[in-house]
């Protein structure tokens, strides 16, 4: 491999994959305006047209946005690697580390490093997050979050991310430097391991940071969703309601957790929108997604796909050309592990990219299965329901451009979902 190459490589998949995302944002935004005038005829009866205008308006506010952050992103991009930015900090972190004990140097410039490209790059990102959450989602009333709030959630995730984030970051470096040419298969099951870990304590011990829950106390529903879960063969060890509203209009449930820790989780804005049956319904829905083991099947697929990342990362880090082809001068005389890890990451996600539309095309099998188990054990026309209210809640549009959502659409559109609903 020689620098030269990889630095076209990595600017010609950078510039494809900025061209691809604008042409299709760009798509969208027009796509959503052209057809802002009607409601579609599947949904006269079921939607306004101001709400129908509404959504129009908030996807291609949202979407204009997203098309200056896109090119603000791949100019930090581009600034971080061939540019020389990280290994402008590269150099500053090393000089900075030799005021350290000399055992500590090592760890020290390392640990140093990843903290302050952390701690910029959330820097660089806090301006879009501030706009994004109040001129925008305030604009369309959505937002419920304050300045306060906003910092002080800000302020808890940094804490969370220096306490759990720090050690595994720290042991990950240390297996990279002492774990010999395997290292990469060790430092995956530390991953993994810590991965799980948070799996198991995030409903207990992360989430209750942020949000409150409490009991679900409406005793009809109660009694509705324990016969849902008792139909469905589910056992969970409560059943909670989330104060989502204090940031978000938005409404969601979710069920979470592992084994006996499982725990099903509504958002309170989702209850005061959705009668009984709506919620039991998209419940179902939730259900239906361990049902048919699309959550072990994620897991499985991350896992895997960090063995073969981590795996990549072990041969690269090796080979003097994949820094230099990236921006970055390998050190002689310090650990180039940092380094390595932090190019990985930065340059990963751009030949990533490329496959959002087939991870797109499974997610949303998933969904129309998950769709088809909610019809059968609690039933389609509340599903139905369910969705447009929250469509319209979200002010969703209900005409994306076809193209721009086979590429990013996680979920079916609406109306093919709604399509599918009704079908039997
Ligand atoms: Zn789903």
């Amino acid at each position: 491999m020689s620098p030269l190459l990889l630095s076209l490589a990595f600017a010609a998949a950078l510039a494809a994959s900025t061209l691809v995302k604008f042409w299709l944002s760009s798509r969208q935004i027009r796509h959503v305006a052209a057809h802002r005038g009607q409601v579609p005829a599947a949904f006269a009866g079921s939607v306004t047209l101001v709400a129908h205008q509404k959504a129009a308006d908030y996807t291609v506010a949202r979407s204009r946005f997203g098309l200056l952050a896109l090119a603000f992103n791949a100019a930090v991009l581009l600034g971080w690697t061939l540019l020389g930015g990280l290994n402008a900090l590269n150099s500053w972190a090393l000089e900075a580390s030799r005021m350290l004990p000399e055992a500590w140097q090592g760890m020290g410039y390392q640990l140093g490093l990843v903290a302050v490209f952390v701690l910029a790059g959330s820097l660089l990102d806090l301006p879009w997050e501030l706009w994004s959450t109040f001129r925008i989602e305030q604009a369309f009333g959505f937002n419920r979050t304050t300045l306060k709030l906003f910092f002080a959630d800000m302020a808890k995730g940094l804490a969370v991310g220096v306490l759990m984030g720090m050690p595994i970051v720290a042991f990950i470096l240390w297996l990279m430097g002492a774990a010999g040419p395997l290292w990469w298969l060790w430092a995956w099951g530390a991953w993994m391991g810590f991965n799980l870990l948070i799996m198991v304590i995030y409903p207990t011990v992360i989430a209750p940071l942020f949000n409150k829950f409490e009991p679900l106390t409406d005793l009809a529903l109660k009694d509705r969703v324990e016969k849902l879960m008792a139909r469905c063969g589910f056992a969970a060890k409560g059943l909670f309601v989330m104060d989502g509203s204090r940031r978000s209009a938005h409404g969601n449930a979710y069920f979470s957790g592992f084994g006996p820790a499982k725990r099903v989780v509504f958002f309170d804005t989702l209850l005061t929108k959705l009668n009984g049956s709506e919620v039991e319904a998209v419940l179902a829905h939730e259900l239906g997604h361990f049902k048919h083991k699309h959550i072990t099947k994620r897991i499985v697929l991350m896992f895997a796909m960090s063995l073969a990342g981590f795996a990549l990362l072990g041969w690269l880090a090796q080979q003097p050309a994949f820094y230099l082809g990236l921006g970055a001068t390998p050190n002689l005389d310090a650990p180039n592990d940092a380094l390595a890890l932090i190019l990985f990451l930065l340059a990963g996600p751009v030949f990533g990219f490329f496959v959002t539309p087939l991870a797109s095309h499974f997610s949303r099998r998933d969904e129309f299965q998950a769709d088809a188990y909610a019809r059968a054990q609690a039933s389609g026309a509340d599903l139905s329901s369910a969705l447009l209210k929250l469509h319209e809640d979200n002010a969703g549009t209900l005409t994306p451009d076809p193209v721009y959502a086979r590429f990013y659409y996680s979920h079916p559109p609406a109306a093919e979902r709604l399509a599918a609903l009704g079908a039997s």
